[in-house]
């Protein structure tokens, strides 16, 4: 789903779930990580591009050829904070480091994902992305067995955000 669908659906869930909010800065972290998860396709652009462009400017142009193909055979995608190994992790910071810091990050991020599921369901390509990175490994070697190169894919759109 799109940064502004995102921004109003982060107010909406902020503003319904802030009377169970014990302290009004979990508000803002609950909306800030709702937000800030999608950060993750910074990095994932620079991993995909190997580091040969760090411009956000043409991420996004990235992002829109990406997009566009979305139904290409090739295509498998990943984002590293929507994985439930980052999950775990934050979950474990919860139990052990602050409960009531990374419970509205892991509640936001969590409220995330549940728009971005809906909206790649709508789009008829809800397992476009694997949940982890395990899933992401093995379904890429899947895919290489049948011939289809996910790197290829990601490959052909970086070439075509630099056109
Ligand atoms: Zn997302």
């Amino acid at each position: 789903m799109r940064l502004k669908s995102h921004i109003i659906a982060g107010l909406v869930g902020a503003a319904a779930t802030a009377p169970f909010w014990q302290n009004p800065y979990q508000v803002a972290l609950f909306f800030t990580s709702s937000i800030l998860i999608d950060a993750d396709h910074y990095l994932d652009y620079i991993w995909r591009n190997r580091g040969k462009n760090w411009s956000p400017k043409r991420m996004f142009k990235y992002y829109d050829h990406v997009s566009e193909n979305k139904y290409d055979q090739r295509k498998l995608g990943f984002s590293i904070m929507h994985t439930v190994e980052i999950f775990l992790l934050i979950y474990l910071l919860m139990l052990y480091v602050s409960f009531d810091f990374f419970l509205p990050v892991i509640a936001g991020m969590a409220y995330h994902i549940i728009f971005d599921v809906v909206s790649m369901t709508y789009d008829k390509i809800p397992f476009v992305r694997p949940f982890s990175i395990a899933e992401y490994h093995f379904r890429k070697k899947q895919m290489h067995l049948k011939g289809k190169s996910v790197d290829d894919f990601y490959k052909d759109m970086f070439d075509k955000s630099g056109e």
